[in-house]
């Protein structure tokens, strides 16, 4: 996700927030009811959320763009149901969070060095804005784990923990997917 703004003396710049994706492109995601991590193919949609998490803490003129439609997912585990932005993990929401408290600190420097601008006139201004300090924090690169399920109900890809072996649902529509089958065939195709 690109957020466009005119922060600092800088001018424009877009900054790039985003989740990690995992070499194989999939993005971590933790179930807000038993909390075991998963992780969905990473989507336009994943942006759309990013974007509103982190806008949604900040009264922004633009952020009817962020909202995007959310529709019910379902936990691949526990089958506990919830709708898309309600997935992020602890330490996405943690990341996110602290990316919106900074720009809220960005818009109100901007503010304060834009009324200091236009009172060039005033010979002594009564206040200085201070530049907020980018705080330099990412998030971990995701590894490349877990095991691979395809979701034939919905054409769809999830990966879920190696050591589980009851069904899983599919994230996108909820239905039951034996995973006997996929754990035997993988093993197998390791073998060979
Ligand atoms: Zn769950
Ligand atoms: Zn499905």
């Amino acid at each position: 996700m690109r957020m466009r703004g005119g922060f600092g003396a800088g001018g424009p710049k877009n900054e790039l927030v985003e989740l990690p994706s995992d070499p194989s492109g999939f993005v971590r995601r933790e179930c807000p009811g038993c909390h075991r991590t998963f992780k969905v193919r990473a989507s336009r949609l994943d942006q759309g959320l990013v974007l509103q998490r982190v806008v949604g803490k900040v009264s922004h003129e633009n952020a009817h763009e962020a909202l995007c439609a959310l529709e019910q997912r379902c936990c691949p585990y526990c089958g506990a149901g919830a709708l898309d932005d309600a997935w992020f993990t602890a330490e996405q929401r943690a990341w996110l969070d602290k990316r919106a408290e900074t720009l809220l600190l960005e818009v109100r420097y901007e503010q304060l060095a834009h009324v200091e601008r236009t009172l060039a006139d005033n010979p002594s201004p009564t206040f200085l804005p201070v530049r907020p300090e980018m705080p330099d924090c990412t998030l971990r690169p995701e590894r490349n784990d877990m095991r691979l399920v395809p979701l034939l109900c919905c054409g769809e890809e999830l990966k879920v923990s190696e050591s589980w072996l009851g069904p899983v649902r599919c994230f996108f529509c909820g239905r039951e997917h034996e995973l006997g089958a996929t754990v035997i065939r993988q093993r197998l195709e390791r073998e060979l």
